[in-house]
């Protein structure tokens, strides 16, 4: 048999306001437990929220990045159900009326591949408290610093296939919540976070399968794995003639396993109801006008911008628009380089993001900057050295020993590009190898690599490969 995978997921983006969803305190990540709530936040008799008017700018920006309908009119609602850190008793969110309603991203799945993914809907809501299990024997601590900090929940259509499908829309979501400044991106800390709807179905089948729901993985190889992990079980449950049930599972990153949390019977019924002490948002069209003027250039017109302005293939384009900072460094690393985008691309991607991966850097980190890197690639463009040389210059580079023309200059690097001296290599390699050479005329065409090798060895390597090759093959035939 078969079988079809199906993944809807439910992203929480923390957005970047400085004060909370409903009330002035701070939210700042990081603060001694429970010094940033407020009396609002606690949900204290006789308080009152208060909309936070970024927070509702910010779903705005989301909803033009993400191609969304942006509602008129939307209404919060109480999402009731008791938690130790909920001290209210109930969750602010937004039920039957959601501020976003239908959008799409296309998605890079890979090199080959752009897919639709379908947006469901997004909407506002408070983040609940934290309780704090560790460093409490026998007892639960509770922080309510987060309580209250603004949450945009961005729900998908059940339209992905695989788990590479699933990590590929979350990477787009998260690039683009961080163009548009609205949500910081981190997911150590939880500011973006994931639960994954999964479900398997014979393939053909039109009708969904049942689903289970991987709460809170934090890390996109994490996405990857629990699904991966759950998709297996699924259907290993099934073919030995069980059935799935619906229900909520967690995922354990050092079992790779995920485990059942509670069912859909013992699920709350959260009994929303539209919350009294707000009145219904209304989105006047000025406020959707001003913030269109203030999109900054987002994901994909970059991308398209990369692929005709400096003729990159849409993956490589896709890569170096994957965070701003990259965008701003390849743009940098061209202009330095003087104009080479090919060139400059293919270095960041496999030479400078493996050696930062290599060493666990972040790109703001690299002991290389954007204008060394140029200027290796203009040495590579103007023909003073080879590529293979480069190598030798990137590592220097990397290990600061100065500026790419110091280390050229210092150690000897340049490229050997006058022919008399390339003429004269040549004909020592000639001299020196007598049966090789009658070898060669007399029909054996493989060998022309063992004088490309002599050639480079005697010289280091710094002969212009094109030239030599030229000029060999001149020379042999006599
Ligand atoms: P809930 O709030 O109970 O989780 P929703 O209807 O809001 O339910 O669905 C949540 C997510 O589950 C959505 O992203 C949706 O695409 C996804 N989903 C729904 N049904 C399935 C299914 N059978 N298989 C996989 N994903 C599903
Ligand atoms: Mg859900």
């Amino acid at each position: 048999m078969e079988w079809e995978v199906v993944i809807g997921l439910e992203v929480h983006a923390q957005l970047s306001t400085k004060s909370k969803i409903f009330s002035g305190a701070s939210t700042e990540f990081g603060a001694e437990p429970n010094t940033q709530a407020c009396a609002i936040d606690l949900g204290m008799p006789g308080v009152l929220p208060v909309l936070n008017e970024k927070a509702v700018e910010m779903a705005v920006k989301f909803a033009l990045g993400a191609n969304a309908v942006i509602s008129p009119k939307s209404v919060f609602a109480r999402k009731n159900y008791f938690y130790p850190d909920l001290p209210k008793g109930y969750q602010i969110s937004q039920f039957e009326l959601p501020i976003v309603g239908k959008g799409y991203l296309d998605v890079m799945v890979d090199s080959e591949t752009t897919k639709r993914i379908n947006i469901t809907r997004a909407h506002l809501e408070e983040d609940a408290g934290k309780s704090l299990h560790e460093d409490f024997q026998g007892s639960t601590g509770v922080d309510l610093n987060r309580a209250g900090t603004p949450l945009l929940e961005i729900v998908s259509e059940p339209d992905m296939r695989s788990a590479k499908e699933a990590v590929a829309y979350l990477k787009t979501l998260h690039t683009l919540v961080r163009y548009l400044d609205i949500c910081d991106g981190n997911m150590q800390e939880g500011s973006f976070r994931c639960d994954a709807n999964v479900s398997v179905r014979p393939k053909g089948e039109t009708k969904l399968g049942t689903r289970t729901e991987l709460k809170n993985i934090n890390s996109f190889r994490f996405v990857e794995r629990a699904i991966n992990y759950e998709v297996e079980r699924q259907i290993n449950v099934i073919e030995n003639g069980g059935k799935i049930t619906q229900e909520t599972r967690l995922y354990d990153p050092n079992k790779n396993e995920t485990r059942s949390m509670r069912s859909k019977e013992e699920a709350n019924d959260y009994r929303y109801f539209p919350d009294p002490d707000l009145l219904p948002l209304i989105i006047p069209s000025e406020l959707i006008e001003r913030v269109k003027r203030e999109l900054p250039e987002l994901p994909q017109q970059k991308r398209e911008r990369f692929m005709q302005a400096y003729n990159l293939s849409a993956y490589d384009a896709s890569i170096l628009v994957s965070s701003k900072d990259m965008a701003a460094f390849y743009e940098e690393t061209v202009n330095a380089s003087k104009n080479q985008p090919k060139l400059a691309a293919n270095w960041i991607i496999s030479e400078l993001l493996g050696a930062l991966n290599k060493a666990g850097l972040e790109l703001n980190e690299s002991p290389i900057s954007s204008a060394q890197l140029g200027q290796l690639v203009e040495r590579i463009g103007d023909n003073t050295i080879s590529g293979k040389i480069a190598k030798t210059i990137f590592e220097a580079l990397w290990n600061k020993e100065g500026s790419v023309d110091e280390i050229i200059e210092k150690r000897g690097l340049k490229q050997v590009t006058d022919t008399g001296a390339i003429e004269k290599l040549i004909d020592e390699i000639i001299a020196a190898n007598p049966q090789q050479v009658a070898d060669y005329r007399a029909g054996k065409e493989k060998l022309f690599g063992f004088f490309v090798g002599q050639a480079m060895k005697l010289s280091g390597g710094k002969m212009n490969p094109a030239q030599l090759n030229d000029m060999l093959k001149k020379k042999l035939q006599g």
